[in-house]
């Protein structure tokens, strides 16, 4: 099942792993709509592969934080709804509006601004109203809330925005006995009311990410807005790994080996000599590095699976290489290293690089790099 391709390492992603993803979450979300979050190139996924098999498996909404990443959808001929909702001052609007993308707002700045796209193209745009309830992130904080309502009450009035939807994103749905979590959710019932109260039909109002999706209560509204849990990934480690939550890890990354060598105890190995053999061992090549994604951090204790054992990097994780100690396990060049997979074949996932770098599962496979060729299945 060694995937093909000239390169030396490649990333393998499962799109039926997908679909089937997006079939748990939306049995999750019950009534409400599913909106398959796809930004950072679909969490490192690939972007249009991704967004068509999740919307094959019940998604009817796509999210991006940036308007490129939504006009990149578009131009693959993509026409379901896309909301893009991170935008700073000089973003071109007139390409949001032309393109039928739906943007989240936060400010009055940029609801003006997307006006005066809509004027300009003799068309209403469509908004969705981002609120802080808490984050201290991206949306209306304090009074720029009741600001922005008013803003949006009047330019629909005009007849330029449509306002579709109000957002927010949770603190901790990681946790789901945090107070904030119900603390949040209340302060979205009453931007709700506010926003019903200043005269604005809702029709997709929306807070839940991965974790609250599969976690929470009273949390899906009209729509749920998952990313991680699309890809397979748990969204809540500590709580429950993928498979107990039905999830696929969609994404493999592989390499082959390049050189195998016989060395016997006290070699040092990789740059600065952090890692010394205790026995005569054969090392292995492994072409893949931190050019590629494979975190630095993980040296020394990232895990891999070859022949079917584990093992764990030996020393320095190098720009484009690493090196794995086997033992007297015979593996020649050419052989099939992997990093991560579904964990299906005993192999290491994502979560596991995750827990070895210090760091979460999104950054594993969000930062594998386009150096790296991206193969489906
Ligand atoms: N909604 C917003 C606004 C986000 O920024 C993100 C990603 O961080 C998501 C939803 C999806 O979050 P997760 O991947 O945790 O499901």
């Amino acid at each position: 099942d060694q995937p093909s391709g000239d390169a030396t390492a490649r990333i393998t992603v499962d799109l039926d792993a997908i679909r089937h993803n997006a079939g748990v979450l939306k049995r999750r979300a019950g009534d409400a709509e599913l909106m398959a979050v796809v930004k950072g190139d679909a969490y490192g996924h690939g972007l249009i592969p991704v967004a068509n098999a999740a919307l094959e498996g019940g998604a009817t909404w796509l999210g991006v934080a940036q308007l490129r990443e939504a006009l990149q959808l578009r131009e693959a001929g993509v026409t379901a709804p896309v909301l893009s909702w991170l935008h700073a001052p000089g973003t071109d609007f007139d390409a949001a509006v032309a393109a039928d993308v739906q943007v989240a707002v936060p400010h009055v700045w940029e609801i003006e601004a997307v006006a005066d796209a809509a004027r300009r193209a003799g068309k209403p745009a469509t908004v969705h109203l981002k609120v802080d309830t808490g984050l201290a992130r991206n949306g209306a904080y304090g009074p720029q809330w009741p600001e922005l309502l008013t803003a949006a009450a009047k330019l629909q009035a005009e007849g330029v925005i449509d306002v579709a939807g109000v957002m927010t994103h949770f603190i901790f749905a990681d946790s789901p006995q945090h107070p904030s979590v119900l603390a949040q959710q209340e302060a979205f019932a009453q931007a709700v009311q506010d926003a019903e109260q200043t005269g604005l039909d809702l029709r997709v109002r929306h807070m839940a990410n991965s974790a609250a999706t599969l976690t929470g209560s009273n949390v899906a509204w009209d729509m749920v807005r998952p990313g991680i849990a699309l890809y397979g990934l748990s969204p809540v480690p500590d709580i429950g790994t993928s498979g107990d939550f039905d999830l696929i890890p969609a994404m493999t990354v592989d390499a082959n080996v390049t050189i195998a060598k016989r060395v016997p105890a006290g070699q040092g190995v990789s740059y600065g000599h952090t890692y010394v053999t205790d026995r005569e061992t054969t090392l292995i090549d492994v072409p893949i590095g931190y050019s590629d994604g494979v975190p630095r951090a993980a040296s020394s204790k990232g895990p891999v699976q070859v022949g079917g054992h584990r093992f764990t990097v030996s020393g320095r994780v190098c720009m484009d290489q690493f090196v794995v100690a086997v033992g007297d396990l015979p593996v020649a060049e050419g052989d099939r290293v992997v990093l991560f997979g579904s964990g299906d074949s005993g192999e290491p996932t994502a979560q596991d690089w995750a827990d070895a770098a210090g760091t979460i599962s999104y950054e594993i496979v969000g930062r594998m790099s386009a150096r790296l060729p991206r193969l489906y299945r």
